[in-house]
């Protein structure tokens, strides 16, 4: 039994792909952070080595231990607490021990996290694991979009993308974990369909505030000119870290939507109905064609962050071409 939320038709393609021993040596997830990505890789890595009656089991020895990471054959291999890339190193490693057969389970799995991390060294070492695939190795790399790898490691492997989850599959999820009805609701919408962050918020109740908070300094983005709208900026985001730029266009990204299904008499999608008024007041005067010409900013400065732009330079062009 598969304990992933959401995802229906990635799990039952992969779930397809075990039964009739089809599933590819390298695979690559890719959908948004926090939208089960890893999660799912792990549930694959305990499904393929899983000794009970309906892998994964989530209750074997493998599963258990994989699910407190210290299952020997399966390792994650991410950028390094403060890095900003996945280096040769780190991939060196993983080739020499990719070689070694399986220590407790059928197979080894590796998960490559974040691989849009890789550097271009590190990338062309793993293209050559890839090449030469290893009879008991499972390679699961996973990326925000598979447009931010170089083709070639992309065209060896099987794409899986994942997309967010519905906010009522989220609710329903937390209402389950325990949360009432009212605060389910509301982290659902928060989270903007990653499952990952809305129960990491459930757990932390700071980072709802956070992120409540955030969303209501940036519907003034548009009612500003533009050293406000970068002066705004620079007091939300560390310009320096990628994620955290990432994290605040896909943001403003939501709020210019929801402002566009205001505009157009719809109910907004992410923000509640005090903070729809807020951004109706500061979004007033806009054109739709204003609107439009801000989400393209917004989206070609997300491209150009996935294909490794200096983020702050992608932040700084998006909104000074919305202008
Ligand atoms: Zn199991």
């Amino acid at each position: 039994m598969w304990n992933v939320i959401g995802h229906k038709r990635a799990v039952s393609a992969l779930q397809r792909a075990l039964e009739t021993n089809r599933l590819p040596h390298a695979l690559l997830f890719t959908g948004p952070e926090g939208v089960g990505k890893t999660h799912l890789a792990l549930e694959l890595a305990k499904a393929l080595n899983c000794a009970g009656e309906d892998p994964p089991c989530g209750s074997c020895i493998h599963c258990h231990q994989t699910e407190i990471d210290s299952h020997p054959d399966v390792s994650v291999v991410e950028r390094a607490d403060g890095k900003d890339s996945i280096v040769i190193g780190q991939v060196r490693e993983l080739r020499d021990a990719a070689s070694l057969r399986p220590f407790q389970g059928r197979r080894k799995v590796y998960i490559i996290a974040g691989a849009e991390g890789l550097t271009d060294q590190a990338a062309d070492a793993l293209l050559k694991t890839l090449e030469e695939p290893q009879p008991q190795l499972t390679m699961i790399l996973t990326a925000s979009e598979a447009e931010g790898l170089p083709a070639t490691v992309v065209s060896r492997c099987r794409v899986i993308p994942l997309q967010q989850v519905e906010t009522e599959v989220i609710a329903a999820a937390l209402r389950a974990a325990g949360q009432d009805e009212a605060s389910s609701a509301r982290l659902a919408r928060l989270s903007r369909g990653r499952v990952g962050w809305a129960l990491r918020a459930a757990r932390q109740p700071k980072l709802a505030t956070q992120q409540q908070e955030l969303a209501v300094r940036l519907a003034d983005l548009w009612s500003l000119d533009v050293d406000g709208r970068l002066l705004l900026i620079e007091s939300l985001t560390d310009k320096k870290d990628r994620a955290a730029v990432r994290r605040s266009l896909e943001l403003m990204m939501i709020l210019t939507r929801d402002l566009l299904f205001i505009t157009q008499g719809l109910p907004p999608w992410f923000m509640g109905t005090d903070e729809a008024d807020l951004l109706r007041s500061r979004g007033a005067g806009l054109s739709l064609r204003e609107i439009h010409g801000r989400m393209a900013a917004l989206k070609a400065a997300m491209e150009r962050i996935d294909q490794n732009v200096d983020p702050r330079l992608s932040l700084e062009a998006a909104l000074i071409s919305a202008a």
